[in-house]
């Protein structure tokens, strides 16, 4: 891993970070309190949703795909037994094997 992509990874995170802290400032001014938390949760939800899809597209094939099969199989993880690599695909993306164990 480089230090100019960690950096701005950093930064991507602080930028999100301040852009909640905005949302539920505005949303707390808007709406009276117990009625805005509900949907300060329900946005922060949804905006990390969106995140998490574009970090994980940042990544690359591999990302987005482990992405898919983490959303329908939960987060079960799982580990190739040939070359220990982590995955959550039928066969290994490293070296194809098709045993894995879970951790
Ligand atoms: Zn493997």
């Amino acid at each position: 891993m480089d230090m100019s992509n960690n950096s701005d990874f950093l930064s991507q995170q602080l930028m999100w970070i301040m852009i909640y802290l905005g949302i539920t400032l505005t949303i707390s001014f808007i709406v009276p309190f117990p009625y805005s938390l509900p949907i300060i949760i329900g946005v922060v939800i949804i905006l990390s949703f969106f995140v998490r899809r574009r970090m994980t597209a940042r990544m690359g094939g591999s990302g987005t795909s482990m992405f898919r099969s983490s959303g329908s199989r939960g987060l079960v993880r799982y580990y190739c037994m040939a070359c220990g690599a982590k995955h959550n695909e039928i066969a290994c993306p490293k070296c194809g094997s098709k045993m894995k164990r879970i951790g």
